[in-house]
C-alpha cells in the first residue's frame, strides 16, 4: 500500500516495535537484543558479569552507556504512538524490542519492554527499579537505596532469557488486539518473533510498518517506509 493517505486504526491496539522505530532519534539501526552492544569498543555484557568479582568491570564498561542512553530523545515516530494513545477510545498498549526507552520517554504509559530498558537499574537485593540519579555509588558499584544491595543493568543480558512476567504480558496484549502495527522490526529475532508470526495473531487489522522486510505473511497491510513517515498517517477510528 503506498501513498500518504491516511489509516485509521480500531479497537485496542498494540505497536509491536524493533530497531527501525529509534531510526529517527539518532540511533544506528541494530539487530535485536544485542544491537546495543554491536560497539566494537564495548565488550557485550554477559550473564556472567553480574557476578560480585565481576560487577565493578562490567559498571565501568556500562555506566557510560546508560548515560548516554538518557540523553537521546525520542523520534517523530515514538511521539506519535503516544498521542495516539492519548486520543484512542480504546487501550493502545506498547510492546518494544527496543533497550532504549524512548516510548516511555514520549509519553507512552502502557510499554511493554521485552528486553529491559536502559533507562532504569535494578537491584540484585529485591529487584527494585531505579533510576541511575536515584543509587548511591559505592566504588563505582550503583546500590539500592532501599535494600542496600548493588544494582545491574536493567536489560536481558547475553546468557539470560526474558523476564516470564515481561514476557506473559506481551502475549496477552498480542491476544487481546484487536489491531497490531508491527513497527521498525525484521521479526528475525527470537524469542520476539514469535509474538507475530504466522497463525499466533488473531487481531483482525495487521498493518506492517518496514521500509525493507517483507511482513510474515500476507496477512498484513505493509505500508513501505521509514517509521516516522508511516506513522504519521495512522489515525485512530
Ligand atoms: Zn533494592
Amino acid at each position: 500500500m503506498d501513498g500518504t493517505q491516511p489509516v485509521a486504526l480500531s479497537g485496542r491496539i498494540v505497536f509491536f516495535t524493533g530497531a527501525g522505530v529509534s531510526v529517527g532519534a539518532g540511533l544506528p539501526t541494530y539487530r535485536g537484543t544485542g544491537g546495543i552492544y554491536q560497539d566494537s569498543e564495548l565488550e557485550p555484557p554477559h550473564a556472567r558479569d553480574l557476578a560480585p568479582d565481576r560487577l565493578p568491570g562490567l559498571w565501568a564498561r556500562f555506566g557510560d552507556r546508560l548515560r548516554a542512553a538518557r540523553e537521546v530523545t525520542p523520534a517523530p515516530a515514538h511521539v506519535r504512538m503516544a498521542e495516539l494513545e492519548r486520543q484512542h477510545r480504546h487501550p493502545v498498549v506498547i510492546v518494544t524490542q527496543n533497550v532504549d526507552g524512548l516510548h516511555a520517554a514520549a509519553g507512552s504509559t502502557q510499554v511493554v519492554e521485552l528486553h529491559g530498558s536502559l533507562r532504569t537499574m535494578r537491584c540484585l537485593g529485591a529487584g527494585h527499579h531505579l533510576d541511575l540519579d536515584q543509587a548511591i555509588w559505592v566504588d563505582g558499584i550503583p546500590g539500592c537505596p532501599e535494600c542496600g544491595q548493588p544494582c545491574r543493568p536493567d536489560v536481558v543480558l547475553f546468557g539470560e532469557s526474558l523476564q516470564p512476567r515481561v514476557w506473559a504480558a506481551a502475549e496477552q496484549a498480542m491476544q487481546d488486539a484487536d489491531t497490531v502495527v508491527a513497527v521498525g522490526t525484521s521479526a528475525v529475532v527470537y524469542p520476539a518473533a514469535l509474538l507475530i508470526a504466522p497463525g499466533t495473531i488473531a487481531a483482525r487489522q495487521r498493518i506492517w510498518i518496514n521500509p525493507e522486510a517483507e511482513p510474515p505473511d500476507d496477512g498484513w497491510t505493509w505500508l513501505k517506509g521509514d517509521a516516522d513517515t508511516q506513522v504519521a498517517r495512522l489515525t485512530c477510528a
